[in-house]
């Protein structure tokens, strides 16, 4: 059957205008303006979208939303269904003068003063942890100021916020010459601002950050408790953000949690995209290794690199940091790395604390044995006091002896908010005050833990 023989386009108008009302402008322009009716089958509408990130994301976000209001309309179930189509929504300006720039970057532009080289999207090994945020950085790079305003990547140290921040610089700073890219770490633009204000040349400062084009600002929770230094990057944020000028952020926890930060800066960084950097899975830690071996041109036993990939589990930092350690040892004493080296050198690398893969899973089992209760009874909403107790010591162990945040520990017990997480900690701590026996417990309890996690 032919496709022409349907057409959905009036009622697909009608649904968009429809959704433009429920739904925020900013959400709305940044969503749905990318998406274009194409063709439609019977009961199906396709539409086209710029690119697969784009699809995914709004397949995601909003899939059921959409279909939900096609099936109102219509009185029937509808399905959307998505082709890419790459080139309607990049700038007609800057497509053309990407072509012909062609041999300039090859030539390659001095490189950005304030951007490590190394740190690219050619450098960024993608996993499952991290593919999210690396497409919607790659996504930014291509098309600066357009897309997803601001980005904030958020996720633990070691991660490679910084490599990923930087790698939007990078790429920019090579595919459009007439874009001034500042980057700087919030710490960096405190120290600037408060040195600005003392020496009388607040304007220069307000002209380095307001004439941007693409403003990256790393670590942003550092700026936690910095009362005037908000103020400063709340107006820039407005400034830039007016002009359609790109913004990244990177933050070591979701903005939800920064306690320190004022609700209207709060709510500017949740603004736009979101996205999160999870630590590596042992599939991607052997790749990202793999890479970095190559790159430093040495070879090793494929048995050292499983090896190490097993035993260093928390985030790409330790990975780099472990393999600098044998390679530097392998050529003080001249040898090539065998797996006896590897285990020799990184025997207290493998065994640190950090490494133990003490799950929360394991800490409710072992908490609720102990209280002859079940981990469902902890992660369940009763609240007597035969439960809470217990509830609260593993939500605090949980704290004490691994490095997952208060909202991962939250989702862990029944989707709990970190709020509850935070007061629960509280409660232990000032019960430890009054009840000598408490401590004792938590003790015996993290002992077992630990014990457990090495079987
Ligand atoms: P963060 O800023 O999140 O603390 P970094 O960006 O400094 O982390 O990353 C730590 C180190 O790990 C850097 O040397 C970085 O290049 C490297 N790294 C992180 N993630 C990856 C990855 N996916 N592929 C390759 N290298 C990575
Ligand atoms: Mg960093």
């Amino acid at each position: 059957m032919s496709t022409d023989s349907w057409d959905y386009s009036l009622f697909w108008n009608e649904a968009l205008e429809q959704l433009r009302k429920e739904i925020s402008d900013q959400e709305f322009s940044m969503w749905f303006s990318g998406m274009k009716y194409d063709s439609a089958e019977e009961r199906v509408i396709v539409v086209s979208v710029p690119s697969s990130f784009y699809r995914d994301q709004v397949k995601q976000r909003y899939l059921p939303l959409i279909e939900g209001k096609l099936h109102e309309l219509a009185g029937s179930s509808f399905s959307l269904s998505f082709v890419v189509r790459k080139t309607e929504s990049t700038p007609k300006k800057r497509t053309v003068e990407r072509e012909e720039t062609v041999e300039r970057r090859v030539k390659a532009r001095t490189p950005h003063r304030e951007l490590r080289q190394e740190y690219t999207f050619d450098n960024f090994v993608i996993g499952e942890n991290n593919s999210f945020a690396a497409n919607a950085a790659m996504a930014i790079s291509r098309n600066p100021g357009t897309g997803y305003n601001p980005c904030l990547i958020y996720g633990g140290v070691g991660l490679g916020k910084t490599h990923l921040i930087q790698s939007i610089g990078n790429s920019v700073h090579t595919e459009f010459d007439d874009l001034k890219i500042v980057y700087v770490t919030a710490e960096s633009f405190t120290n600037e601002f408060i040195q600005s204000i003392r020496e009388k040349r607040t304007h220069q400062f307000k002209n380095k950050y307001r004439y941007a084009d693409v403003l990256l600002i790393d670590d942003i929770h550092f700026l936690q408790k910095k009362a005037e230094t908000q103020e400063e990057l709340f107006h820039t944020f407005n400034a830039l953000y007016d002009a359609n000028k790109q913004m990244v952020f990177t933050c070591d926890r979701p903005v939800s949690e920064l306690r320190e930060l004022t609700d209207r800066l709060r709510s500017r960084f949740e603004r736009g995209l979101n996205v999160d950097l999870q630590p590596p899975s042992y599939e991607t830690r052997y790749a990202i290794l793999k890479k970095k071996i190559d790159a430093a041109g040495i070879v090793m036993p494929e048995e050292a690199v499983s090896l190490i990939c097993s035993n260093v589990t928390t985030n790409v930092r330790d990975l780099e940091a472990a393999l600098t350690k044998l390679i530097a040892y392998a050529e003080l004493v001249n040898k090539n790395i065998t797996v006896e080296i590897t285990k020799q050198q990184l025997k207290d690398v493998f065994a640190s604390p950090k490494q133990n893969n003490i799950t929360i899973d394991l800490i409710q089992r072992q908490v609720a044995d102990y209280f002859n209760l079940s981990a469902n009874d902890l992660k369940g909403r009763r609240r007597t006091k035969v439960i809470s107790l217990p509830r609260h010591l593993a939500m605090y162990i949980a704290r004490e002896i691994t490095e997952f945040s208060t909202t991962e520990v939250g989702l862990e017990f029944g989707g709990r908010d970190h709020t509850t997480v935070m007061h629960a900690c509280q409660r232990i701590e000032n019960r430890m005050r009054t009840d000598a026996t408490l401590e004792p417990t938590i003790q015996h309890l993290i002992r077992s833990i630990k014990e457990q996690s090495t079987r």
